[in-house]
């Protein structure tokens, strides 16, 4: 059998390669986490991007098995930012040089919302002299409304497959047409047509999956060929079905060590891709999101959404900085970016070099 030594070195990478890779342990950890970094640092160089995120809605018309503002989550309080709410968070993006933002809301396809959506694409381009890059995450859509965001400024759009397994995939969601695993892919293909930087990831430690699961993940991202990805956790909430397997879930710091070395690992296979510290890193360890920064990830998404709003974003439980004004969140960011020895791009964009050179 091959030592982690001997597979961090190759530059092709079998599934069982990456499965050694993926339960990796102890020193065998260090060794995949200090190559991960190298490769970073070598590749992407060593800046961390900012996207500041704004969670503009929590109405959601979808009822994902495992998200706290699901749809049928009567105790959720539900909102809609204001249209100057919203462009003053961005507003803030742009004077505090984040370079880009990051509009997430739930899932809806109204007319009303995708005109909305695309008004606030246009005014977030007119109010930074077109300065700051614009991620979009509200769920699939038409390839219509793709394109018209797309057309009206949006350029990077993150939607995770969340499980590539479709059978775990109807495991997590109801087995309905508005859930359709087979719809999740073709968006993503729908997103790649229309000139986007696609992101997609998944959440790891859910209940049923495996680590060949885990492996496929990573074969499924390389396969259909991403540009970003954004993958944590799961963390369970208690005001939803899949809550009721709380009993399969791996202990959370479990889940959070195989999230670092998914990161490591996907750092490996792709290595010029964009990779985010997702949030859901930082509701198990503090210093989670900064963890991942030094093994692989080089995209950070702080929480620019009005503090009022924060409690009904409740997609799982212990989730971070509810009450950190967004200047505060800056501050302290700063301050353990650099701890975690990177520098932050100002004004900068970041986009994905794989992007950038599939072009
Ligand atoms: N509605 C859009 C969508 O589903 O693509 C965007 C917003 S959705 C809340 C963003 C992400 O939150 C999902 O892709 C999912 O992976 C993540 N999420 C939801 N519930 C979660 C949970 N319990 N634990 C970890 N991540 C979760
Ligand atoms: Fe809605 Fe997204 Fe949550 Fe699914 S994950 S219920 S689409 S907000």
């Amino acid at each position: 059998m091959k030592t982690v030594t001997e597979i961090v070195n190759q530059q092709l990478f079998s599934a069982e390669d990456l499965r050694v890779l993926l339960n990796a342990k102890g020193r065998d950890r260090e060794l995949l986490f200090a190559k991960a970094r190298k490769v970073k640092e070598s590749v992407t160089g060593k800046k961390v991007y900012f996207r500041g995120l704004v969670e503009f809605s929590n109405v959601c018309s979808k009822d994902c098995l495992y998200c706290g503002i699901r749809k049928s989550n009567g105790k959720v309080v539900r909102y809609n930012a204001s249209d100057e709410e919203i462009l003053e968070a961005c507003r803030f993006a742009w004077e505090k040089r984040f370079g880009s933002v990051v509009l997430q809301s739930g899932e809806l396809e109204s007319k009303s919302f995708v005109q909305r959506v695309d008004k606030l694409v246009k005014k977030i381009k007119q109010l930074s002299n077109n300065e700051l890059g614009i991620t979009l995450s509200c769920g699939e859509q038409s390839q219509e409304t793709y394109l018209r965001w797309f057309e009206s400024g949006a350029h990077r759009y993150l939607l995770r497959i969340e499980a590539s397994n479709s059978e775990l995939y109807y495991k997590i969601h109801p087995d309905t047409p508005k859930h359709s695993f087979e719809k999740r892919v073709e968006a993503l293909q729908f997103l790649r047509e229309a000139g986007y930087q696609v992101g997609t990831g998944v959440m790891i430690g859910l209940p049923f999956q495996t680590s060949d699961d885990l492996v496929n993940d990573l074969l499924f991202f390389k396969k259909i060929d991403i540009d970003m990805c954004g993958m944590g956790p799961y963390i369970e909430h208690e005001h939803t079905p899949l809550y009721q397997f709380r009993h399969l879930l791996q202990p959370k710091m479990d889940r959070f060590h195989l999230a670092l070395n998914m990161i490591a690992v996907l750092r490996l296979l792709m290595p010029d891709i964009n990779i985010a510290a997702a949030t859901a890193l930082q509701a198990i360890d503090p210093a989670g999101r900064e963890k991942a920064l030094t093994v692989g990830a080089n995209v950070i998404m702080p929480n620019l959404t009005p503090c009022e709003y924060r409690k009904e974003y409740l997609l799982y439980e212990d989730k971070p900085c509810l009450d950190e004004d967004a200047a505060l969140c800056r501050n302290c960011l700063e301050a353990r970016i650099e701890l975690a020895g990177s520098e932050i791009g100002y004004d900068e964009w970041g986009d994905s070099k794989h992007f950038l050179s599939r072009q």
